[in-house]
């Protein structure tokens, strides 16, 4: 039976990414029924709300966010209205897409809380020039995102969960976020699980990124140490991600709209094909999720066809016909 996808191509390089990521999905021979949901600014959350609340998957390009007023990150709308309370980051190393890394391997998932901490836009101006920001952590957000990362660590056989926090400084919040960590870690003994405060967690990941397999952190710490991750393995525009909740998830390219190369045939589609094998893996398609991962790899591999982000010379189109051939030839 044909898998119903809300495809929301954004703006900007979104629609070419998007074509990309439809014409490489055909390829893989899962069948798609395609909900289309074009960007109007006006309507566009309320119209990808309702479509994902029929489809409950979605595939998501970069939508562009207007810098002080005007509406609100589709983003954020999205996370809160399909409480997608888990943002998930794949952090893989890739041959052929060369980094300070290149002699280890790096594989790594990150799994950042998507709906409290910092995030929750509590601020008070106390007395002029006096502002408190209020950090909000709870046990039951804390617990679900450590039961998700546990739970995929478990299934796909990884070992090592590491809690990221600064609870010898936030002793009440964060050391709530640790005790939540500690109780679902006590369901998995199969996992190893350890703690580090954020501040050495960034200098290992610099120093020694190789020794991390899951990473587990609250909102804020989970933000910046997820795009310092992306930046070990060749940055955002090939960094996949997912926003999922316990309904709903939506995969996304971690990339913004681009709207300096937009319309240019120079967009890179990496981002949202990696995020594309995610969906696949999320809808069971695991063979075809195999098969396009080996096949991004294998288009890596040859180099002729990549896009200038990544040093080639090659197009948008011909990116994804190398895709296709590899695809095809697996
Ligand atoms: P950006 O990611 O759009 O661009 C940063 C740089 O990376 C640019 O030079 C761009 O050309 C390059 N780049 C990004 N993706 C690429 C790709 N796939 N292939 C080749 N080059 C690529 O970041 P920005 O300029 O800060 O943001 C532009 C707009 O996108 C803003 O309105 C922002 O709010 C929005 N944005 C949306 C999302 C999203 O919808 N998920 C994420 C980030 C930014």
């Amino acid at each position: 039976m044909a898998h119903a996808i809300t495809l929301i191509p954004g703006d900007g390089i979104g629609p070419e990414v998007a074509e990309a990521a439809e014409k490489v999905l055909a390829a893989t021979g899962v069948e798609v029924e395609w909900h289309r949901v074009e960007t109007k600014p006006e309507s566009l959350v309320a119209d990808v709300v309702a479509s994902i609340e029929k489809t409950k998957v979605g595939l998501k390009g970069p939508v562009t966010t207007p810098v002080g007023g005007g509406y609100q990150s589709v983003n954020v709308a999205l996370r809160k209205k399909l409480d997608l309370y888990a943002n998930v980051r794949p952090v893989k190393s890739m041959p052929g897409i060369h980094t300070r890394f290149d002699d280890v391997a790096l594989d790594m998932v990150i799994f950042r809380e998507n709906t409290e901490d910092l995030y929750s836009g509590l601020e008070h101006e106390v007395v002029p020039d006096v502002i408190t920001s209020i950090k909000v952590i709870t046990r039951t957000a804390s617990t679900r995102i450590a039961r998700a990362a546990f739970r995929y660590g478990s299934r796909q056989l990884r070992k090592r969960v590491t809690a990221i926090h600064k609870a010898n400084i936030m002793k009440l919040a964060d050391g709530l976020f640790l005790r939540c960590c500690r109780e679902i870690a006590a369901d998995y003994p199969h996992l190893a699980y350890n703690e580090l405060i954020v501040d050495n967690a960034s200098m290992q990941l610099v120093t020694r990124p190789e020794q991390f397999d899951i990473l587990l952190l609250p909102n804020l710490y989970g933000d910046i140490l997820s795009d310092l991750a992306a930046g070990l393995v060749g940055g955002l525009g090939v960094a996949a991600g997912a926003n999922m909740g316990d309904n709903y998830a939506v995969f996304e390219s971690v990339h913004g709209s681009a709207p300096d190369i937009a319309g240019q045939g120079k967009a890179n589609p990496t981002a949202l094909l990696r995020s594309s094998v995610m969906m696949l893996e999320y809808l069971k398609e695991a063979g075809a999720a195999a098969k396009l991962q080996r096949a991004i790899e294998l288009t890596y591999r040859d180099g002729g066809a990549l896009t200038p982000d990544v040093g080639g010379t090659g197009t948008t189109s011909q990116f994804t016909a190398a895709v296709i051939r590899n695809l095809n030839a697996a």
